[in-house]
């Protein structure tokens, strides 16, 4: 599979070029058609990969020398490059048998190839910490002030034992005898079509190319011990009912080298007996006496900043709502508040004394359709609907 172009030529550097100049041009090369840079672009892809596989010879001092003897079938004729395949499983859009590769490229591209070099087949990196949710409960008033709560989470932290590698102090990881470190290992499988073969995860080191020799007696090579820990959460003025906060990297800890997970605080806010919500603004159901509400009154009206006086006019029906400006909570992002609205509600009086009923019917006495507009409108239109009684 390999082309017979030549890989000087391919690098684009004369043959007495220095490690540090080939160097430069295949990262040069290498940028221009990197497969992320020209995504569906066959021909870069092509391109890319006999860039790759000059500087993989040339990059090498044994390699180049053989190259500069015998040519590319001199490198190949060695044996040096894995046989069949000539470069380790080049050309099958795996990049995994390739020493240093990734070392050129880390400070490139930021490390990994996303969508590029088939599927799954590449040395798996550790994998990142597990994000954990946990639920704190507060007390409207909390939520509407903001409040400092102490949550107990327990989770999986960094080993103290080996600092999170999971190898015994003083010794270190192996590279993975079963797969040379790549992480993959590849399988020929007979079919009537002919051989097929494929790449799988190494199962020796689940892919990660390293094992560990001797492991940290601590944590069993794990890297991590399960610890429950009390965190102080700051839960900001506003925040309401099933909303998250999120803290990074106070999750679960992760595979050796990986980053930890984060943290998620779901906050349940305990329904209040006097105050409700929506959003920012408050709502509230205010009884008043009917005499309060045909006399008007000076009430005091609950709110989260203690009572406020309000002036209730004479005549106040019941179900009105009165607003109370900035009298809400306030919102999270910037510095206003919500509103409070108050619906007043006339309470009937019940179990009246004989005294008070007499009263009463005195008061009805004194009163006409103009004490009671809505009334006499309304029986207006009945009478409209089936004809005036006659009396
Ligand atoms: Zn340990
Ligand atoms: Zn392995």
């Amino acid at each position: 599979m390999s082309s017979k172009r030549d890989y000087y030529e391919l690098l684009g550097v004369e043959k007495t070029a220095t490690a540090q100049e080939i160097k430069k041009a295949y990262r040069k090369l290498a940028m221009k058609y990197h497969p992320d840079r020209n995504p569906g672009d066959k021909e870069a892809e092509e391109k890319f990969k006999e860039i790759n596989e000059a500087y993989e010879v040339l990059s090498d001092e044994e390699k180049r020398k053989r190259y500069d003897q015998f040519g590319p079938d001199g490198v190949n004729g060695q044996g040096g490059f894995g046989g069949q395949g000539g470069f380790g499983g080049f050309g099958q859009g795996d990049f995994s048998g390739f020493g240093g590769f990734e070392d050129i490229f880390g400070d490139i591209f930021g490390g990994g190839f996303g969508g590029f070099g088939g599927s799954g087949s590449r040395r798996r990196g550790p994998v990142r910490g597990a994000d954990i949710r946990q639920r704190v409960r507060v007390t409207f008033e909390e939520a509407a002030k903001g409040v400092k709560k102490e949550i107990k989470v327990t989770r999986n932290e960094e080993c103290s034992e080996c600092h999170g590698t999971g190898a015994k102090p003083g010794t270190s990881k192996k590279t993975c005898p079963n797969c040379n470190g790549t992480g993959t290992v590849r399988s020929v499988q007979r079919t009537p079509f002919g051989n097929i073969a494929s790449t799988k995860t190494c199962p020796n080191c689940n892919g990660t190319g390293e094992i560990i020799d001797t492991p940290c007696s601590k944590c069993k090579g794990t890297g991590s011990v399960r610890k429950t820990k009390t965190i102080e959460v700051d839960i900001p003025a506003g925040i309401d009912d099933g909303q998250m906060i999120k803290l990074s990297g106070q999750g679960e800890f992760g595979e050796p080298g990986a980053p930890k997970g984060d943290l998620y605080i779901i906050v349940e806010v305990t329904p209040h007996e006097i105050f409700r919500r929506d959003g920012y603004d408050i709502y509230i159901d205010m009884p008043i006496t009917f005499v309060q509400a045909a006399l008007g009154d000076e009430i005091e009206v609950p709110t989260l900043d203690g009572k406020v006086k309000y002036t209730i006019p004479e005549g106040t029906q019941t179900g009105t709502v009165f607003r109370l400006r900035d009298r809400g909570i306030k919102r999270i992002r910037g510095n206003s508040n919500g509103d409070q609205y108050v619906k007043v509600n006339v309470e009937v009086p019940k179990k009246l004394s004989e005294k008070q009923k007499e009263l009463l019917r005195e008061f009805a006495g004194e009163c006409g359709s103009k004490e009671h507009e809505k009334k006499a409108t309304f029986g207006e239109k009945i009478d409209r609907l089936f004809g005036k009684k006659k009396k």
